[in-house]
């Protein structure tokens, strides 16, 4: 038998090189520069013509579609296994020790925007599969690896690539973590609309919590006029005492200005944030408001307000595989003429669906006057844990890290693997290394890179000759 780890030391300085040439190249997308040639700016562009350059040179046949996707090809038959990976990355953002395009190993990690997601993970995939092909191995079946040049938005390219080529037989991801992701919850949003209103004691003349559906929200400022403006002051600071939260009041003309601040968490794990709006809400639910201002303030406090299993909708579900539903109250607006806009978002298991649950939150809405409509999604994806491909690469990455008790696990959202029926997520983060990727000094081990190439040598190679 191949010792996996053995071949993947072999490649590590022609591997760090030319990843090295790759995360030189700062392929952010960028619509401010698109052109008829270029649709996602330049810059994703030429990492693809240079990804390609490179796979030509290594004996691939490759095809590049329209700039927004491409591939490389080995292997014949009937069968397709398709790897996806994609070269553009986020942004780089503040507070880089290092030149975020500019690769440096330091104390064994490589730093730079795409080290971890996803250059250095596609890059020890795309060395394991030329390993292979370099040593003869026989395929009995094609594979393609396939790169998308704007993963971090739109996947523009790689829903391109499925309109115009044949859909694999299967496939997986290298660009979220090890073991495999077999399944990801379904996605959607519920839209609703507050009527606008405001004949109370105290008036809301604005609310704001929320910059994106999928974040908790961090702040929440509420203006409002009220009749005693120092009784509300002093029983604000001491809620403030009394709640995970700090705050502070403003005078306003005509009023007060109401500032919580919370905690900021990714959407598919509300329960880790602190919504800060649900916690003003919850202060305010207590005065004199009346008509959609009182209907906004009441729903966000009685119902939204740590709710994120969806309990007091009388909706919460969870499946034994996939988990939980969990929602996240993004977005929680008011104004004083349009009324309020609020975004629920909702990552959700097999075995319950958007209508089901709109009809739940319905049974709320409709005594406060507010309506609801249901946004895009995405539907659940599973992959049986028995399919070949879970198994193969299951194996593969117990028998190269040793990790006698991994299992193929659900996220909460959105790899590749979910655009082919049986297609999953399978590395390269490991379990015990932070995660760095979208931040400021993202890194990748060099070891955990090299490891994880040896791993999808032993994975593609036990795939292409089963
Ligand atoms: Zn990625």
């Amino acid at each position: 038998m191949t010792d996996w780890m053995k071949a993947a030391q072999s490649q590590e300085k022609s591997y760090l090189k030319d990843l090295t040439n790759l995360l030189k190249i700062p392929s952010v997308r960028d619509d401010s520069a698109a052109t008829d040639e270029y649709p996602l700016g330049p810059m994703p562009a030429k990492a693809l013509q240079e990804f390609l350059k490179m796979a030509k040179q290594d004996g691939f046949r490759t095809k590049n579609i329209d700039n927004l996707v491409g591939y490389a090809e080995w292997g014949e038959g009937d069968e397709t296994l398709a790897i996806l990976a994609h070269l553009d990355v986020m942004p780089a953002g503040k507070g880089w020790d290092t030149d975020p395009f500019d690769p440096v190993i330091k104390d064994g990690n490589l730093y730079a925007r795409g080290a971890s997601d996803d250059k250095g993970p596609g890059m020890a995939c795309y060395y394991a599969l030329k390993y292979l092909k370099d040593q003869g191995v026989k395929f009995n079946k094609k594979v393609r690896f396939i790169v998308g040049t704007d993963e971090e938005s739109n996947w523009t390219g790689m829903h391109r690539y499925f309109e115009v080529e044949p859909a694999p037989t299967m496939g997986f991801s290298p660009d979220a973590e090890f073991p495999v992701i077999n399944g990801e919850k379904g996605q959607f949003s519920l839209l609703l609309d507050v009527p606008a209103g405001n004949s109370g004691k105290t008036q809301l003349k604005s609310f704001q919590s929320g910059l994106r559906f999928n974040m908790v929200p961090r702040e929440a400022v509420a203006e409002i006029t009220v009749p005693d403006k120092e009784q509300v002051t002093s029983e604000f600071g001491q809620f403030i005492e009394n709640n995970p939260v700090t705050g502070k009041v403003e005078e306003t003309m005509d009023g007060l200005k109401l500032t919580v601040i919370g905690k900021a968490a990714h959407g598919m794990e509300p329960e880790k944030g602190i919504n800060a709006g649900t916690y003003l809400a919850t202060f305010l639910n207590k005065y004199d408001f009346a008509g959609g201002a009182a209907s906004f303030i009441s729903f966000l406090a009685k119902y939204l307000h740590l709710d994120t299993r969806m309990e007091k909708f009388d909706c919460s579900f969870t499946d034994d595989v996939m988990g939980e539903l969990t929602m996240n109250a993004g977005i929680l607006n008011y104004d004083e003429e349009n009324g309020g806009k609020i975004n629920m978002n909702f990552r959700y298991p097999k075995g319950i669906t958007p209508d089901e649950i709109q009809a739940k939150v319905e049974k709320v809405t409709k005594a406060l006057a507010i309506t609801v409509n249901q946004g895009d999604g995405q539907l659940p994806h599973y992959v049986d844990p028995d399919d070949p491909i879970v198994k193969t690469l299951m194996e593969a990455y117990i028998d190269i890290s040793g990790d006698q008790n991994a299992k193929p696990e659900v996220v909460g959202g959105g790899t590749y693997g979910r655009l082919m029926k049986r297609g999953v997520a399978f590395g390269a983060l490991m379990p015990n290394t932070p995660n760095t990727m979208h931040q400021a000094n993202e890194f990748q081990p060099v070891n955990d890179l090299i490891t994880s190439m040896a791993i999808y040598m032993q994975a593609i190679n036990n795939l292409v000759t089963d």
